[in-house]
């Protein structure tokens, strides 16, 4: 029996020691009539318990696709993500059933995402219903605590979401993606339909129940300025592909991609007396069912060459810690 029960505590240990997210290999394509729309095209990276990885790239990129495959909202065309060192595509329902109390999703849009005729009371203790975790006076007791742990007041909770501003409705998605305590949350852009002013306080709402909680992030958005103060990595995708993947600091003090330099040149700066050269690209970004050939960004690049519409460049660790798929980095 101690043998047995020391197994389970070693099986614990290698677990942790793992990053409790491991993306390889993840490829989504859709069907558009008898072509493929290539969305996600090879993501390979992974998310350390209690940190924070942001995921950048403008509309159309694909970083949606992926973080709603990552808890297997679509189903994957090629690949896998292992959660806790097992692969979540592999599980049946019943098992996957009990692996989405561990994650969870915060959708972009607060206005859309909560249903406009149930309560505060029905819409966060919704999953605590599905789940059969707490019923009666003790839902209602959970979800007044739900509600303090966001910032809301718990008197707030007969209300209805039109009652409601932006910022307190996305506090309301937070509640009910922590309803059932997750270990993992994709939050997909959940500060983008929010004003300016509101952005930082959910950012740092975030990072405070992180804290609290050990909260693990997969954090979506398409521009740079707010992801940085949030993420520990960040992750540029560009047509579905990988450009490059460092620690935040890193990233936005040294970048290496030519894509991730024009994300950065729109950032705005605090100091009025500093000034940045804008790099404005070219066009939008092309069609994901028939991409460029050789690097997909190069259609845009200020930095293209001939190597570029003929051959794909390697993904590489040009430092320590730090990739980056383009051929100007051999
Ligand atoms: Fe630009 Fe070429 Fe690098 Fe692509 S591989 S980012 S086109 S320089």
């Amino acid at each position: 029996m101690k043998t047995f029960e020391k197994n389970i505590e070693q099986d614990d240990d290698s677990i942790k020691k793992l990053p409790l997210v491991q993306v390889k290999n993840l490829r989504k394509y859709f069907s558009v009539g008898k072509q493929k729309l290539k969305a996600v095209d090879g993501l390979n990276f992974d998310i350390s318990e209690g940190e924070t990885v942001g995921l950048v790239g403008e509309s159309g990129c694909g970083k949606s696709t992926a973080g709603k495959a990552m808890i297997r909202l679509y189903e994957p065309t090629d690949g896998e993500v292992l959660f806790q060192g097992k692969n979540i595509y592999d599980h049946s329902e019943k098992q996957m059933a009990k692996i989405r109390r561990d994650i969870q999703l915060i959708f972009q849009d607060p206005y859309a995402s909560l249903n406009p005729r149930m309560t505060v009371e029905e819409i966060i203790g919704e999953p605590l219903t599905i789940h059969g975790v707490v019923k009666g006076k003790e839902k209602k007791k959970r979800v007044e605590e739900l509600l303090k742990l966001v910032g809301l007041s718990p008197e707030h909770i007969n209300r209805f979401p039109h009652e409601f501003s932006g910022g307190q409705r996305q506090r309301i998605g937070i509640a009910r993606a922590l309803a059932l305590n997750p270990k993992f949350i994709v939050c997909d852009e959940p500060i983008s339909a929010l004003d300016v002013s509101i952005q930082a306080q959910v950012v740092n709402l975030l990072k405070d129940l992180q804290k609290e909680m050990g909260l693990t992030y997969l954090f979506i958005a398409h521009d740079l300025s707010m992801v940085k103060y949030i993420s520990d990595r960040i992750l540029v995708m560009y047509l579905g592909k990988m450009m490059e993947f460092s620690d935040s600091e890193t990233l936005c003090k040294e970048p290496l991609h030519p894509y991730t330099k024009a994300l950065l040149s729109a950032v705005p700066i605090p100091d009025p007396t500093m000034k940045r050269e804008r790099i404005v690209l070219k066009g939008d970004v092309p069609s994901p069912i028939n991409p460029p050939s050789g690097c997909v960004f190069r259609t845009r690049c200020p930095n293209a060459m001939e190597i570029c519409s003929s051959a794909v460049p390697e993904w590489k660790e040009q430092k320590p810690g730090h990739f980056v798929a383009c051929h100007l980095y051999w």
